[in-house]
């Protein structure tokens, strides 16, 4: 028998919280939202039974103090703590502070974490089990000297990455020997100040990759499942803007490699939770071990549209160390489906964020149209937390059929008053490469010209509101129905946690 999980705290904010707060409401789970000063009337807090306020000041004050969380854990009698993305899911103290004082961590043990939150330590594990790894420098020896020389073996260009990195920061490409310090200075100087910890390694660059990942879920009793693939190549600063599944870039035989390799990793390191497996594609199918992100992800609503599970369902039942309900064979992938993230940037000025009052957010339902935001009709967006707004998440029987319901969702998503990117993902999608299936990382930098005809936000705003009003009638009569629409849920959620 399990353990009883009655209250969850849900130690984050925005679409994420949301998200899970409405599992638990399906279970029957109680649930408590933390906030900080100014965000009472957020759509979290509103949405969860209970709201604790953290206070304000920096994020170390509030949604990174551990402390303060876990006291708000135990004065409300929560007997378990979600941490969302971002923010403290992959911080191994906190989950082992949780755990300690008998609140169950709804996530893997601190030693994944550990294990799989530093690039060095989890490449070398990959190579001690035969995974395939990019070639690369991962030596302790941390030398200016030491490190050129080795990106010289290696060869140009090489990648510089942050170990302890995260959300593409202390990243930095070299294309030639004489740039490596100055680059390496700099990977160096954006890793102490993200993450306190300037250890870098070095990786051949691989050019033309597409980012392909597996979500995978373990329990307790030797359960190590795939819920398969998720295609996440388009890319602006080494964060997904677009991400869809089936992978256009493989048949059945590479899938079925890929899927089996990542449930492999979790089997060997005896894993616990919903995690993901992060490879790279070369254009030789030859695929490589990019990192392990031990939480649940941005984009896996586009995994329980094709599969039909419920990830944050399995997360709890697994924490509370019961059997996942079902196996490896019952998984199986149904259509097509397509997440794009929008945020609150503007694609013509180098996807600068931009901030304001949100005056209007629709509610983007409808047939195959599922909207996870954590935003409403008059809140502001700062510059305190992540500028995505929302996430558009689409599915239809085939891949064509999803990208023509993800254009008009997007056209026809009412978010006004603020500059957003909706009109470059129209302009992605609409690509002739993106057609044909032609997604590599290097997508955003090859297509320069989608950044630079996404400036007709107010059209697009006015077409939005025009459809809002000659709707208005419809959206009464069919108000009741309304929740139930295709069995597709109206999940809530907001801009991520991360600076
Ligand atoms: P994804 O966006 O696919 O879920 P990422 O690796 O980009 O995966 O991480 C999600 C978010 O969490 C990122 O946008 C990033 O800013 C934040 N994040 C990830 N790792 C860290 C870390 N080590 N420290 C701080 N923030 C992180
Ligand atoms: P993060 O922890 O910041 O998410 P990752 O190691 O997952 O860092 O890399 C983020 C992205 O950077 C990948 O999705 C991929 O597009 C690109 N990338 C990472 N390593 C390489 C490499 N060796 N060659 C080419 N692109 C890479
Ligand atoms: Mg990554």
């Amino acid at each position: 028998m399990g353990q009883i999980i009655k209250k969850v705290l849900i130690a984050n904010r925005g679409e994420i919280a949301c998200r899970v707060i409405h599992t638990c409401q399906e279970m029957g789970i109680k649930t408590v939202a933390i906030y900080t000063e100014g965000e009472e009337s957020a759509l979290h807090v509103q949405t969860a039974d209970e709201g604790f306020c953290l206070g304000s000041g920096p994020l170390s004050e509030t949604y990174l103090n551990k402390q303060k969380i876990l006291d708000i854990a135990k004065q409300t009698k929560s007997t378990a703590i979600h941490p969302g993305y971002g923010f403290l899911s992959e911080n191994a103290d906190f989950c082992e502070l949780v755990e300690k004082n008998k609140i169950i961590f709804i996530g893997p043990k601190s030693e994944h974490i550990q294990l799989m939150g530093d690039k060095i330590t989890s490449k070398k594990k990959m190579m001690e089990i035969g995974v395939p790894v990019i070639p690369g420098y991962q030596g302790s020896d941390q030398e200016s000297e030491t490190l050129k020389k080795h990106a010289n073996i290696i060869g140009f260009p090489v990648l510089i990455k942050a170990t302890a990195g995260g959300g593409g920061k202390g990243m930095r490409i070299v294309e030639k020997e004489e740039n490596f310090f100055q680059e390496l200075e700099a990977a160096k100087r954006e890793a102490q100040s993200s993450f306190g910890n300037d250890h870098v390694l070095i990786e051949k660059y691989i050019t033309k990759p597409r980012h392909i990942e597996v979500q995978v879920m373990s329990d307790t009793h030797g359960n190590h499942l795939h819920f398969y693939e998720r295609e996440c190549s388009i890319q602006r600063r080494y964060q997904k803007i677009v991400e869809e599944t089936p992978s256009v870039a493989f048949g059945d035989e590479l899938r079925h490699q890929i899927c089996e390799t990542a449930a492999l990793i979790t089997k060997e390191i005896n894993y616990r939770g919903a995690g993901t497996v992060e490879f790279i594609l070369d254009t030789d199918d030859r695929f490589y071990f990019l990192e392990m992100n031990t939480r649940l992800q941005v984009e896996h609503p586009i995994t329980e549209l094709v599969t039909g599970a419920d990830l944050v369902h399995h997360q709890i039942i697994v924490a509370k160390g019961e059997k996942l309900p079902l196996t490896q064979n019952e998984i199986t992938q149904r259509g097509h489906a397509i997440e794009v993230r929008i945020y609150a940037e503007d694609p013509a000025n180098n996807f600068f964020p931009t901030t304001g009052e949100v005056q209007y957010v629709g509610k983007g339902r409808r047939p195959g149209v599922r909207l996870d935001t954590g935003i409403k009709s008059g809140d502001m967006v700062g510059v305190s937390f992540d500028p995505m707004v929302a996430k558009l998440i689409t599915y239809a029987p085939n891949r064509t059929q999803c990208t023509e319901k993800m254009k008009k969702a997007i056209v026809d998503f009412p978010f006004l008053g603020l500059k957003t990117n909706r009109e470059y993902l129209i302009n992605v999608l609409d690509n002739e490469n993106f057609v044909k299936g032609n997604t590599y990382t290097n997508f955003v930098a090859e297509n320069k010209e989608l950044q630079d005809s996404a400036n007709t936000s107010v059209e697009l705003a006015q077409v939005a509101l025009a459809h809002l009003m000659s709707s208005k009638n419809y959206t009464n009569q069919s108000a009741q129905s309304s929740s139930s629409d295709n069995g597709i849920e109206d999940f809530s959620g907001f801009r991520n946690q991360h600076l």
